[in-house]
């Protein structure tokens, strides 16, 4: 099993195909140092959910492997992994529940005052509180009385009670108002601390505070570095 971990990820010298003489990822190689954020961009099929669902697992590597603080991740639990890499996925899943265990889904024995904690630092608690029946209102999986920038306060507020090392961010293209998309980015700065992270970025404001972004096309990387530096 994975140790109490740092968070460096290095991907070394990768190469993936979903199908035989396919590469969907050719030689990537990716190091990223504990607490870092990169921002993952490029067009569709370029790549970007690839190299995510090779730090998840879901498929390993042709040549090349992927380490966590040094120890290639075949030789961990799945388990293990999963305790450690957290994910917040662009269709935020809500199931139908109170919004307290829609947060606690993040870490199952939280306690009610956790939840709250959770909820305060992503600045999702103003809101909660003028719903009719704040951490007790019901929710529904669709037709839900939340709007996408409060889903999504909501799914951070469940990754943060989760606590993973590395954190992938899968973030939504929905469009959302300036005043909830500076929310957000505020709550993805609590988010995001102390952190390794990798986002699917879409908006300009997260690149912009990556502290590294890889570009990626047909499976390449054809450039890589900050937001000033590109
Ligand atoms: P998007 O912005 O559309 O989400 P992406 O950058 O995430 O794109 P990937 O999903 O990583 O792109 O796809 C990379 C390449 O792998 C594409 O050519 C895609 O068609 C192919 N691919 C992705 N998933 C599969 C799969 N399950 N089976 C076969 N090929 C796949
Ligand atoms: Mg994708």
């Amino acid at each position: 099993p994975l140790p109490q971990i740092r968070g460096d990820v290095l991907f070394d010298d990768i190469i993936f195909e979903y199908e035989p003489g396919r590469q969907a990822l050719k030689n990537i190689t990716i190091n990223v140092q504990a607490g870092q954020s990169i921002a993952l961009v490029g067009h569709t099929g370029s790549g970007k959910s690839t190299i995510i669902n090779l730090l998840c697992r879901f498929y390993d590597p042709v040549h090349g492997s992927v380490k966590i603080d040094g120890i290639d991740i075949r030789d961990v639990t799945i388990e293990s992994l999963r305790s450690q890499v957290g994910i917040v996925l662009q269709d935020t899943f809500i199931f139908s529940g109170s919004i307290r265990d829609n947060i606690r889904y993040g870490r199952l024995n939280a306690t009610d005052a956790e939840v709250v904690e959770a909820a305060k630092a992503v600045h999702a608690h103003d809101f909660i509180m003028s719903l009719p029946d704040g951490y007790d209102t019901q929710v529904e999986e669709r037709g839900s009385i939340l709007s996408m920038g409060e889903r999504q306060l909501l799914s951070f507020a469940r990754a943060l009670l989760a606590d993973p090392r590395i954190l992938i961010l899968d973030e939504a293209t929905a469009s959302i108002d300036t005043e909830t998309e500076l929310k957000i980015q505020e709550a993805l700065k609590s988010l995001l601390q102390g952190r390794t992270s990798f986002m699917i970025a879409h908006r300009l404001s997260t690149i912009r505070n990556a502290d590294d972004i890889v570009v990626l096309d047909h499976g390449v990387i054809v450039e890589q570095g900050t937001h000033e530096q590109l």
